[in-house]
C-alpha cells in the first residue's frame, strides 16, 4: 500500500504536470507553423531580368507538345537512345541555346547539356550573363543521341527539325544562340564554316541568331573561350542585360 501524499506533494505534482502539458503544446503549434499554413516560394535569381511575366499559356503550350512528341519514332535513334531530350528552362525565355545532339549524359539524364560541356555552358549563362539555366532555354537540333555520338545524319535532321522549329515557334526568342558548326550551319541553311559565321547575328525566321563555339569544342581549346566571351556580350547587350 503506498504511503498517501501530503497536500503539498500532491500541489507540486500538479503544478509539474500543468508546465510539461504547456511546453508540449508549445511545441505542436511551433511544429505547426512550419509545416502547415506557410507558402514556401522559390526566391527570384538577383539577375532575373528577363523573366517575362504574361501568364503559363507558352508553359502549357510545349508541356502539350512534349507530350504529343515523347514517344517519337520516326528516325532510327529512337531504337538506340535511353531517353529523348526534348528541351528545358523558361519557356518564355529570350534567348534559347540550340547544341547538336544529346551525347552520353544526356540519353541517360533525359535532360539536355548536363555533362562537361553542359557545365561549362551552366558558366556562361550563370557566371558570364548572370542568369540561371531557368531562365533561358536549352535544346539540341536532335532529341536522340546518335551511336557513338556520330555526327547527325541528313536524313535524321529533317525527321527531327521539325520539332525544334516549334519550339522555337513557342518560346518566340528574341535571341538564339547555336552552338557549334553543326547548329548553326542547319539552322541557317549553310556550309559556311562555324569560324566564318561567328561573331555577328544572323537572321533565322526573323529571330536573330548569334552562332559560336559549341562548349565541347571549348574544352579541347580553351583559347577559343575568348571569341564566345565576345560573342555571349554581343548577345547580353541586343537583349538588354548589362
Ligand atoms: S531524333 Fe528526333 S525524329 Fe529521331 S526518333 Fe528522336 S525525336 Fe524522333
Amino acid at each position: 500500500m503506498p504511503e498517501s501524499l501530503s497536500p503539498k506533494e500532491v500541489h507540486q505534482i500538479k503544478e509539474e504536470l500543468l508546465s510539461a502539458v504547456k511546453a508540449l503544446k508549445g511545441q505542436v503549434v511551433n511544429h505547426e507553423s512550419f509545416s502547415v499554413g506557410i507558402k514556401w516560394e522559390k526566391t527570384q535569381p538577383a539577375g532575373d531580368k528577363m523573366k517575362v511575366v504574361s501568364g503559363n499559356k507558352k508553359e502549357e503550350q510545349m508541356k502539350k507538345f512534349h507530350l504529343q512528341m515523347k514517344d517519337c519514332k520516326k528516325c532510327s535513334l529512337a531504337k538506340t537512345r535511353k531517353n529523348l531530350v526534348f528541351g528545358q528552362g523558361n519557356p518564355e525565355a529570350k534567348i534559347v541555346f540550340v547544341g547538336e545532339a544529346p551525347g552520353a549524359d544526356e540519353d541517360e539524364q533525359g535532360l539536355p547539356f548536363v555533362g562537361r560541356a553542359g557545365q561549362l555552358l551552366t558558366d556562361i549563362i550563370v557566371k558570364g550573363m548572370k542568369l540561371s539555366r531557368q531562365d533561358v532555354y536549352i535544346c539540341n537540333i536532335l532529341k536522340c543521341r546518335p551511336p557513338g555520338n556520330r555526327n547527325p545524319l541528313p536524313e535524321e535532321i529533317c525527321e527531327c527539325e521539325p520539332f525544334l522549329k516549334k519550339q522555337l515557334q513557342i518560346i518566340a526568342p528574341r535571341v538564339i544562340c547555336a552552338l557549334g558548326k553543326f547548329a548553326a550551319q542547319t539552322l541557317l541553311k549553310t556550309q559556311t564554316p562555324i569560324t566564318a559565321l561567328r561573331g555577328r547575328f544572323h537572321d533565322y525566321e526573323g529571330i536573330k541568331l548569334m552562332p559560336t563555339y559549341h562548349p565541347a569544342y571549348l574544352l579541347r581549346n580553351p583559347s577559343a573561350k575568348k571569341p564566345v566571351w565576345d560573342d555571349v556580350q554581343k548577345i547580353i547587350k541586343e537583349i538588354g542585360l548589362d
